[in-house]
């Protein structure tokens, strides 16, 4: 089966790209290039910006020295590689090239690239979970969906119920995040528009509850796979933690397994920020997997490598704009061909 967002045993996905085999092999082709496209057009601004900076760096002497290092250093930074990271990158680089690969603007790119690529896709690799591959039997396949309000979070279960149904899955979501009043209701508009079932009570209602009538009926009506969007808030932060992890119990109990994944979803856009928000959250759920957003809307599109490397979690998919088919799967050599190219 086509099940992109379903974990198998070892560790890998199951992309519809490469597990897709009723589609002819030339749309596949075909299928691969427009998505690249895409992801080329959402990260053009972050790539222009990069791009610029290390040519102006490089721009009255061709050479790498102390300062032009320190430069591209802050380059990196800049960019919301993170500090450690973009130390350990450009070290990485210079113990690697040779002394005139090194003051080649070409070859110090193609040296940058493959270290942000090894970072990444080590980081990748192992954070995914060697759990247990889930068995069809216990169906619904679970997804709850977590992280700060304003991040996206609703538009991306959308977009994912989408994405999903369009592979031919029975999709519910449960609209879990009673706390604003206005969640319920946005979600249900995109639950409309990407055609999937919603649950939903009232405002203030236990969101265990909600979750727990959600997985009832989705099992009653054969759903494949349960979308759960979760409450938020911040403000007060023991409570929502609490209440994920009451929600973690229920799912678990009433089917084997659940969650099978737990996605955290992150804006782009507030680079270093959403990235500590990410760090208080794994302090109490058991993240599997990240979902960064807007990454079209930043200039600093370096927080993938960020998140990569510092939370030892997937990226699953990034978010590239505010319609229904702006959720792409994450591929980090697209990624780093996007950002350096
Ligand atoms: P929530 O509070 O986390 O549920 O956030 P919403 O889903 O309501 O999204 C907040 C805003 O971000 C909305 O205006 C969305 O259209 C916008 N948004 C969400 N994802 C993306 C994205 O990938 N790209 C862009 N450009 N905007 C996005």
């Amino acid at each position: 089966m086509g099940l992109f967002w379903r974990r198998r045993k070892d560790g890998q996905t199951n992309a519809p790209s490469v597990d897709s085999g009723s589609v002819p092999a030339m749309e596949r082709v075909v299928d691969r290039a427009a998505t690249k496209g895409r992801f080329f057009n959402a990260i053009g601004r972050a790539r222009n910006a990069f791009t610029l900076s290390l040519q102006n760096i490089f721009l009255g002497d061709a050479k790498l020295n102390a300062e032009n290092l320190e430069n591209l250093e802050e380059l990196l930074i800049s960019a919301d590689i993170g500090v450690a990271n973009s130390t350990k990158i450009l070290e990485a680089v210079r113990g690697r090239l040779s002394r005139n690969e090194i003051n080649n603007l070409e070859s110090l790119k193609e040296g940058i690239r493959q270290e942000i690529f090894s970072l990444i896709s080590t980081a990748t690799k192992t954070g995914i979970s060697s759990e247990e591959e889930v068995s069809p039997a216990s169906a619904p396949y679970v997804i709850m969906v977590c992280g700060v309000n304003g991040v996206g979070k609703t538009t991306t279960i959308g977009k994912l119920a989408q994405r999903i149904s369009a592979e031919g899955q029975k999709v519910m979501v449960c609209a879990a995040d009673t706390f604003r009043a206005a969640a319920s209701k946005q979600l249900g508009i995109w639950a409309e528009r990407s055609n999937v079932e919603l649950i939903t009570q009232g405002e203030g209602t236990d969101p265990a509850a909600v979750l727990f009538d959600s997985l009832t009926a989705a099992k009653a009506r054969g759903i494949d796979v349960l979308i759960v969007d979760t409450a938020g808030r911040l403000h007060n932060k023991a409570p929502l933690m609490a209440e994920l992890e009451k929600m973690k119990r229920i799912a678990g109990r009433e089917v084997p397994g659940a969650p099978h994944e737990t996605l955290l979803v992150i804006d782009a856009v507030t680079g270093q920020n959403g990235l500590e928000q990410a760090r208080q959250f794994m302090k109490t759920v058991k993240v599997t997997g990240i979902v960064l957003t807007k990454l079209d809307g930043t200039a600093k599109g370096g927080i993938a490598v960020a998140i990569a490397a510092e939370l030892g979690v997937p990226i699953r998919y990034v978010g590239v704009g505010e319609h229904l088919e702006d959720l792409l799967i994450f591929d980090p050599a697209t990624y780093v061909d996007g950002l350096l190219s």
